[in-house]
């Protein structure tokens, strides 16, 4: 039996042979940048297998002798099990939704539970894709709605929306709305907060939005002192729902960049006490906030949700990332404002401060 597979680069087709699962699991985790040696067990195993007969494994994998042979560990005899079942193995299964990303056993679990992304940019700010493809990919992934969240006027860089433009974008997400039914394609923006703590957007179009997600992008390295009182005097703003990836790191790149200062302590109880989600980032440049400072919202009692902040369809795949964290760092599932339906994340965003 073969079997078509979309998108797959060079490997489009697989038999069900284990050593095709074998090859076609090597060649995923090569491509998601995973440590050389990993890649390399699988393609080893593939090739003890093709030295083997077929009566010969199956009589191995009844009497559970495949780890003698060399090279082939607990993984990867139940994956060649599995195959032998006539199952797609569970490992490959995984690295496929994942989009070849390993991830434990609890974060695919939470994958498994969110039913939405609540921060994603179009090609309308600096994101490279159209509205609809953005929204069709995260329809693809089985999520029930998106929250579209381009930039605010005063980050040029990113080409952020005016006024005029985010209403524009408004019938464009209507559109879209009434062509997609029932997945939501939920309005929202990514909104600057500004040096002073207010934000980069008429109040009055903030109130109309889904949900507001606010992220400093500018002055990251002001003292601690000034940071602090300027990140509660957003997260306090009524209109406000989520904080954006709070620290501002980005762990990659030659230099990087550090932690804005704040007072996390303060930060995480206006944010427990105004109801506003932390974020937890899935971008892999950034995965803010880092673990210490997510587990002190957790303990704080913070909401929290697991975004992408994916700037391309392709990204919108990378919540893994964050719920990796997220188990990590104990975060309670029904904190998580995206596992909700979107009629209770709705009320949540609405709710009176
Ligand atoms: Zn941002
Ligand atoms: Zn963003």
């Amino acid at each position: 039996m073969r079997r078509a597979r979309a998108g797959c680069g060079n490997l489009e087709a697989v038999s069900d042979e284990p050593a095709e699962y074998l090859r076609r699991i090597a060649y995923l985790l090569e491509r998601a940048h995973e440590p050389t040696f990993r890649v390399r067990a699988f393609r080893r195993a593939a090739e003890t297998l093709d030295a083997l007969s077929g009566d010969e494994l199956q009589a191995r994998s009844q009497a559970g002798t495949l780890m003698e042979l060399p090279g082939i560990g607990e993984v990867i005899a139940r994956t060649i099990d599995e195959a032998l079942a006539g199952e797609t193995p569970v490992y490959l299964r995984r690295l496929e939704a994942t989009g070849g990303i390993p991830v434990s056993e609890a974060a695919a679990q939470l994958r498994t539970l969110l039913k939405g992304d609540l921060h994603t940019h179009s090609d309308w700010s600096d994101g490279g894709s159209p509205i609809e493809e953005m929204a069709r990919t995260a329809a693809e992934l089985g999520h029930e709605y998106m929250v579209l969240t381009d930039h605010s006027p005063r980050l040029k860089v990113a080409n952020g929306l005016s006024a005029e433009r985010l209403r524009e974008q408004l019938d464009v997400v209507r559109r879209v709305n009434e062509e997609m039914a029932p997945f939501r394609l939920l309005t929202g923006i990514e909104v600057d907060i500004l040096e002073d703590g207010t934000l980069d957007q008429d109040p009055e179009l903030l109130a109309e939005l889904d949900v507001v997600v606010a992220s400093v992008h500018s002055k990251l390295r002001m003292p601690g002192e000034e940071m602090t009182p300027r990140m509660v005097r957003a997260i306090a703003n009524p209109h406000v729902d989520v904080l954006g990836h709070c620290t501002g790191r980005i762990v990659v790149g030659k230099r990087g960049r550090p932690e804005s200062e704040f007072d996390a302590e303060i930060i995480f109880a206006a944010c427990a006490k105004f109801g506003v989600a932390v974020e937890i980032n899935s971008l892999p440049e950034r995965l803010d906030p880092p673990k210490r400072l997510l587990r002190l919202a957790v303990e704080a009692g913070c909401r929290v949700s697991i975004d992408t902040d994916a700037h391309a369809p392709g990204q919108l795949e990378w919540q893994y990332r964050g719920c990796e964290r997220a188990a990590a760092c104990g975060v309670p599932e029904e904190t998580i404002v995206n596992t909700w339906a979107a009629d209770d994340l709705l009320a949540w965003a609405a709710r009176a401060r």
